[in-house]
């Protein structure tokens, strides 16, 4: 048996990190005007342990976000069974095998941004009966290394996707360019879901968030400011 998660030292600033994430939050919203609760917080723990997110569900973050369905399936299966409000968020590219997988694991997927895909996960839904959320990424600078849907093709495979999925089709996600502001994308991304009528706008890491809120994110994606440094 390992020692309880709480006291492993390496993950001892977890909870201080929380405190200092949500209070970044809730500044930017009330800068914003918008009710604090209206921003929610997916504390994203790739690549920690689970004695990691052990630590940030003793402080009451239950929304976590994973990249890869192999991680996701090998960490959180068993935090589900002992946390039952846990909801996971998968935020990582997603190879059509691994669809199915993807489905049964996460509340929310947050990377359908292509027709294959949306095929794989309609199916995968039709045979694990189970329907998380789904986002469309949108590839917001249009870069070439990038995942998500083109910008130019946003609209249609938006409305595709809505026609297809229906309620469960609940937002928008985006990862803006390292480099430059990322002010205009996230703006950008709100007038889409806007336009749409989608209400969830995930968008903003931990170098941007606030500037994510301020454009309207309901939900920001946050890695390193609470877990540290990844490897
Ligand atoms: C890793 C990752 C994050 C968190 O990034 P930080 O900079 O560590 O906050 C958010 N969103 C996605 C899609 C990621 O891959």
């Amino acid at each position: 048996m390992s020692a309880p998660a709480t006291t492993n030292p390496s993950y001892s600033n977890v909870a201080a990190g929380l405190s200092a994430v949500r209070a970044r939050i809730a500044a930017a919203a009330a800068r914003a005007a918008r009710p604090p609760d209206s921003v929610r917080l997916v504390a994203v723990s790739k690549t920690h342990p689970a004695e990691a997110v052990l630590a940030a569900l003793a402080a009451q973050q239950t929304r976590f976000g994973e990249n890869r369905v192999q991680e996701a399936a090998a960490k959180f299966p068993a935090l589900r069974a002992s946390h039952p409000a846990l909801r996971l968020h998968l935020i990582g590219a997603l190879q059509t095998n691994k669809a199915r997988d993807a489905v049964r694991l996460a509340d929310v997927i947050e990377v359908l941004d292509r027709p294959r895909l949306a095929d794989a996960i309609a199916d995968a839904i039709q045979k694990e009966g189970r329907t998380p959320d789904l986002l469309v990424q949108v590839n917001v600078g249009d870069e070439a290394q990038k995942a998500g849907i083109a910008t130019a093709e946003a609209d249609g495979f938006i409305a595709a996707c809505q026609a297809r999925f229906g309620a469960a089709l609940t937002g928008l996600m985006c990862i803006p360019p390292a480099e430059g502001d990322p002010g205009p994308h996230f703006a950008w991304l709100a007038a889409c879901a806007a336009r749409h009528g989608l209400a969830t706008l995930s968008m903003g890491m931990s170098a941007d968030f606030e500037a994510a809120i301020v454009h309207g994110a309901t939900h920001v994606r946050v890695g390193t400011a609470i877990f540290g440094h990844r490897a």
